[in-house]
């Protein structure tokens, strides 16, 4: 790894010498290649070395500090360090405590540490395994050395949006280049352009596209937007946690399996910027890479996974299933999954709907996040995900504000967030307040807020808004025969088996759980009726819909086929 002049420095201060020689011994055997340790023990000559490296712009990827150092808190530390150097990553050193006392429990529930270090380390191949993991996501986050690709266009514009968060949710290298300044414009030259279409994708080997549709994107990064299939043992729709989880499963079982995704890989899970309650990953994954990661597994076991291919009908002919593509083609599978989620409701505002990508953003704080950097924005939700977003945001933005509906967020959101966000200092909250227009014609720049209570109405400059409001399960493209309730579909026992309507349960064996009201047809994770909307429930379903297929396929297809019509 080359950082320019200078590598990158890992900074460690505790009050025990002996503990920060050791400590600076181990990494630097170790990092020492890529990395410059470097060990203190008092508070003012550690900040004095941190303010020094700061002003020559030397950066920092981890700051490491004793819980209790003699002049303050080891978090009031990090706090003051992470100033000087914010996209540093901070880590607590902490006694071996497995008590909910350990200041490490306050220090991440309130975000006042990214991660810890227990002492004494037993082995120092503990040490290297999880420095190299804080190490990985600090340089997550800084620019990438190689690009992949090079985005040219403007911030502003809709499809410019579209893309980056496209690449950022594939996980690829890029770089964004402002299709008006000088670089952008030799750049565009190079390729024999104008730059009155945009935006412009052009890959390290130079292939070059002009405002893509989303297949382009997903064929240019290499992933597969054509199904090439025609007959499988299992379709499942939708690729976020519960689609990705039982493609891992099905495809791992032997079955012939086709994911067909909308757009890319993730869903909902994927556009979170930090998932704190997954279980296995103590200091939290980002919904990106765990989804990420699922997409790369399912596929290593043999599952086609086909992206930017919207399903858009399923019929059940004589046992099988026929799910119809937009594109008019069709796949026949033994047994259907539909794993398709929920979508986010809007605020039906029609200024703020014009200004979508442009300032508004529904659903992900992501890939924008850093751009708010010294902004003032705006958070519309009061739910889990509205609190993370706030929280993800304010790490760059000077100011946020949520807005919340209701007056509190005691039943909407968790304990932990609502304590986070009351010990962050940029973040506000505004109880009982509406959003009902928008400002800005080529982007965001204010919103008219009313207050409920008062009725009275503000106007506030906003660089962005970012809305979280829940949404409706995305199943309209379904035929009536799917049993649905406020358009959840049911599954299992809350199939209604009698009356007359079309989507009655037609067969005398009561539905496996999971199942829908078409026998064959499971459903799993957000999109289910009664589902949880959490991550490991989603993945949960998709591990265990697979278990239930296979019963489907092996016995229950075998008796109704021995029982006759
Ligand atoms: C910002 C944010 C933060 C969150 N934080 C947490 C958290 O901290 N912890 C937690 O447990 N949960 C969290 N959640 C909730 C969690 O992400 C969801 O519960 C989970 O993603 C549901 O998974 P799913 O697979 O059922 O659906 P989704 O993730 O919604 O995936 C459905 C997929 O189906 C695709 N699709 C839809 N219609 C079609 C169609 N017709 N054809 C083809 N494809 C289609 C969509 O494009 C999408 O990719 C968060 C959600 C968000 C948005």
């Amino acid at each position: 790894m080359s950082h320019g002049m200078s590598r990158p420095v890992v900074f460690v201060i505790d009050d025990n010498g002996a503990v920060v020689r050791t400590l600076r011994d181990h990494l630097s055997r170790r990092f020492g290649e890529d990395f410059r340790v470097i060990g203190q023990s008092s508070v003012t000559a550690g900040l004095s070395v941190l303010r020094d490296l700061a002003a020559s712009g030397e950066p920092v990827a981890l700051l490491i500090a004793g819980h209790q150092l003699s002049d303050m808190p080891g978090v009031d530390f990090l706090a003051r360090a992470h100033e000087l150097h914010p996209l540093a990553k901070r880590v607590l050193l902490v006694e071996r405590d497995y008590s909910a006392q350990s200041p490490v429990v306050q220090a991440m529930t309130l975000g006042q540490a990214d991660y810890h270090i227990s002492m004494p380390w037993m082995l120092e191949q503990d040490l290297y395994r999880v420095v190299s993991e804080f190490l990985a996501e600090w340089a997550n986050g800084q620019e990438a050395e190689f690009e992949l690709f090079r985005v040219i266009g403007r911030r502003s514009d809709p499809g410019t949006h579209e893309l980056r968060d496209l690449l950022t949710r594939f996980n690829v290298p890029f770089r964004f280049v402002e299709a008006d300044s000088e670089q952008g414009r030799r750049l565009l030259e190079s390729q024999g352009l104008d730059g009155s279409r945009a935006p412009v994708l052009i890959r390290h080997d130079g292939y070059t596209v002009v405002d893509p549709v989303a297949a382009q994107i997903v064929t240019a990064i290499g992933a597969s937007a054509s199904h090439e299939v025609e007959n499988c043992d299992v379709v499942i729709v939708g690729a976020g946690p519960a689609g990705l989880t039982a493609a891992v499963y099905a495809a791992s079982e032997g079955l012939q399996t086709v994911v067909l995704e909308e757009s890319v890989s993730g869903g909902q899970a994927g556009s979170s910027p930090m998932i704190r309650n997954y279980p296995g990953f103590p200091h939290g994954i980002s919904g990106h890479e765990l989804t990420r990661r699922t997409c790369e597994q399912a596929w290593m076991f043999g599952a086609h996974l086909v992206f930017s291919q919207p399903v858009a009908g399923l019929g059940s002919p004589r046992g099988d299933h026929v799910v119809q593509l937009t594109d008019g083609h069709q796949i026949r599978a033994r047994a259907v999954i539909i794993a398709t989620g929920i979508a986010w409701r809007r605020l039906g505002v029609p200024r703020l709907e014009a200004l979508v990508g442009s300032g508004v953003f529904y659903g992900s704080a992501g890939s924008e996040a850093a751009a708010m950097e010294g902004r003032d924005v705006f958070v519309v939700g009061a739910g889990n995900s509205a609190g993370q977003a706030a929280l993800h945001l304010a790490r760059y933005a000077r100011q946020v504000t949520m807005l919340v509906r209701s007056g509190s967020l005691v039943r909407s959101m968790s304990d932990y967030l609502i304590r986070q966000i009351e010990a962050t200092a940029n973040i506000a909250v505004r109880l009982r307040a509406d959003v009902i227009d928008a400002h800005g014609t080529e982007h965001l720049e204010a919103l008219t807020v009313r207050d409920r209570t008062s009725g009275g109405c503000e106007r506030v400059s906003a660089a962005a808004l970012f809305v979280l409001i829940g949404g409706e399960p995305r199943t309209q493209w379904l035929p009536d025969t799917i049993q649905r309730e406020q358009g959840y579909i049911m599954t299992g026992q809350d199939v209604v088996r009698d009356g007359a309507h079309p989507s009655r349960w037609p067969l005398d064996r009561a539905p496996l759980p999971l199942e829908t009201s078409v026998p064959g047809v499971f459903a799993a994770g957000d999109v289910r009726y009664r589902s949880i909307k959490r991550v490991a429930s989603a993945v949960g379903d998709g591990a265990t819909v697979i278990r239930l297929l296979h019963e489907y396929l092996t016995t229950v297809v075998l008796e109704e086929t021995a029982a006759g019509p």
